[in-house]
């Protein structure tokens, strides 16, 4: 197996573009949004949207298991209350139809807030019974859980919060997580030098499990360890530092998943593949 490796790219103008787009980078792997990710309401895919999706995505060689899909930011399933945990439900359930019509096998999404007004048991609980409503509504899509930063009252901020809400999943085979680097370290995780992500990642595996994992995002982090501050950085320049990403670039267990930058400047992003690419090939070649 293989490192996928991308950056999650534009869509504007149509999904159909992403594919492209990535394949510019130089990237394996890409991430996109399906619809504006700052709305509730989308224009319905039509099959013309369809049709070129796929025809662009055979045409540039990328396979469902290369492309993770981020859903919109105003998602919350675990909301408190019940008509906004009703219109998030909605609204994901609509998010991974999309994806099933574009032929595509996972959904990232950022698992919700309690707001401060239940518990984080109790919002989690919410989370896990969201996902299951949408996995029995929407066939073929796996519902891939992002750990998140933990700024405000957002939840998935610490491992075991994560596999709490998979302990609620009933269809364990559809239930992934993706690990984004920047949230991992301002939650409180380090990553700035290999024994530290030794450590980091043994955590991930005994808490989670490295089965779970389903898809990464590459970010380096301008906010300091434990800080939970969400904000990202390009790779090497940030507080990580470049060891995590070596670290990641020569361990076979982040073979075969969507690795995304979410680094802040596109315009180095060709680089950044091309040089976590690097390290990659020289693993496979001392193997
Ligand atoms: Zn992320
Ligand atoms: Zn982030």
């Amino acid at each position: 197996m293989t490192k996928y490796i991308g950056a999650h790219v534009s869509a504007s103008g149509g999904v159909w573009n992403a594919p492209k787009n990535a394949h510019e980078l130089g990237a394996t792997a890409f991430g996109l949004f399906t619809k504006n990710q700052r709305r509730w309401e989308a224009k319905p895919l039509g099959e013309d949207d369809i049709r070129k999706f796929k025809a662009s995505c055979d045409k540039y060689g990328y396979k469902p298991e290369q492309i993770l899909p981020h859903d919109s930011y105003l998602i919350n399933l675990g909301h408190p209350e019940p008509e906004a945990l009703e219109k998030s439900r909605r609204a994901f359930i609509d998010e991974m139809s999309r994806c099933r019509q574009l032929g595509l096998t996972l959904l990232n999404f950022h698992p919700g807030s309690h707001l401060r007004k239940i518990s984080e048991s109790e919002s989690l609980a919410l989370v896990a019974e969201s996902i299951n409503i949408a996995l029995e509504q929407v066939p073929g899509v796996k519902a891939v859980i992002e750990n998140t930063a933990g700024q405000g009252s957002n939840l998935g901020y610490r491992f075991e919060q994560l596999a709490e809400i998979i302990e609620g999943v009933e269809d364990k085979s559809r239930v992934g997580v993706c690990i984004d680097t920047c949230h991992t370290f301002v939650a409180g995780y380090d990553l700035r030098i290999f024994e530290a992500c030794e450590q980091t990642f043994a955590e991930f595996s005994k808490v989670v499990g490295f089965e779970y994992l389903a898809g990464m995002h590459i970010n380096d982090s301008k906010a300091e360890l434990g800080s939970r501050v969400d904000r990202h950085h390009s790779l090497g320049q940030g507080y990580i530092g470049e060891a995590a990403f070596r670290y990641i670039m020569e361990d076979t267990r982040f073979d075969g998943i969507p690795l995304i930058l979410e680094t802040i400047d596109d315009t180095i992003w060709a680089q950044e593949i091309a040089w976590l690419k690097g390290l990659a090939c020289q693993t496979e070649a001392a193997v």
